[in-house]
């Protein structure tokens, strides 16, 4: 595997391109209140963020000046951060404004957000409660979705043998700086030839993916696991719901299994990254008629037509 260098790490974060090396360099990083160069933008190392993962994060979009489900997002995180005990020195207002603000600072109206919480700067002990105050960061930048192709002609997934967290250890719906479950996930996806993970719980039923909620179709109806399967709340997710409704189409959250991936009619992943992704194939498993289905079409387009006219405006 190969390995990043920093200026590279700045260029490649989560996967997502955040501009060119001298645009990363421009970058303004809101970091506790100040607006910082991206060379600037720094953490101790003995934050506690870093140490042990300790912290929270979420990833938005925004579109055409717009930033899309902010007030979600922005209550997701307080919600992660009240489930670890993380008092975030910001207002939800405050934190809403900050990330309207780093995308104007940075001329971003269609770009990717990284809203980052961590627990501050500690000494070398697990204690939280000797960190001095968490640490608030913001990028806002470009992003690079998944090739265009898999838009086009849908992906494939693996199935892998790296399980969900148990809820019993750490929620899943906590999105937490801890991701190595999901990254260990990803390298197998990986070894395995395709790009993203079919996460199952501990029981074996099907959770998520490692960045993605998923969704299959049969006879017309639309599943995705519940969130006591393992699944993150995806904002994306939730997004799909609604237009469900609005569709007319059914939408339940039963239990899945790797059958129910396997025989299903049609595919597809969300997230805020990823948007609405089709897959067709699964663990070497051709998907319905091995295109992108129908019904994921028709999700597709009116998730980009919502997300082009609904959100917060950024402002100057
Ligand atoms: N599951 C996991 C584990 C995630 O990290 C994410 C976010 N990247 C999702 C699902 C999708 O959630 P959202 O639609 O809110 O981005």
């Amino acid at each position: 595997m190969r390995l990043h260098t920093f200026p590279l790490m700045l260029q490649n974060i989560y996967g997502l391109t955040v501009g060119s090396h001298s645009k990363a360099e421009r970058m303004k990083i809101y970091l506790d209140g100040k607006f910082v160069p991206a060379a600037e933008a720094k953490i101790s190392v003995f934050d506690h963020g870093l140490l042990y993962g300790d912290g929270v994060f979420e990833g938005i979009r925004a579109y055409n000046g717009r930033v899309f489900r902010l007030e979600e997002h922005i209550e997701r995180l307080f919600c992660s951060a009240k489930v670890l005990m993380l008092d975030i020195p910001m207002t939800h207002r405050e934190l809403m404004a900050a990330t309207c603000k780093t995308c104007a600072v940075n001329g971003v109206r269609d770009g990717y957000i990284r809203l980052v919480v961590t627990r501050g700067v500690g000494n070398l002990g697990l204690a939280p409660w000797n960190c001095e105050r968490p640490s608030v960061f913001i990028i806002a930048g470009k992003i690079q979705l998944y090739p265009p192709a898999y838009y086009d002609e849908g992906m494939k997934v693996a199935t892998v043998p790296t399980r969900r967290v148990s809820a019993a250890s750490l929620n899943p719906e906590v999105k937490s700086l801890n991701y190595l479950n999901n990254i260990m996930a990803k390298i197998e996806a990986r070894n395995a030839g395709c790009e993203e993970a079919i996460m199952l719980n501990q029981e074996g039923y099907v959770a998520e993916c490692t960045g993605d909620n998923i969704f299959v179709i049969s006879k017309g109806e639309i599943f995705t696991p519940h969130k006591s399967m393992g699944a993150l709340k995806g904002i994306t997710r939730a997004v799909v719901f609604e237009l469900a409704r609005k569709l007319r189409h059914p939408i339940s959250e039963p239990t899945l299994s790797r059958y129910d991936l396997f025989t299903a009619d049609e595919m597809f992943l969300t997230g805020t990254a990823a948007e609405i992704v089709p897959v067709t194939n699964v663990d070497g498993r051709v998907i319905g008629n091995g295109k992108p289905g129908v019904i994921t079409r028709k999700f597709m387009k009116a998730f980009r037509d919502l997300t082009r006219k609904s959100g917060t405006p950024i402002g100057k």
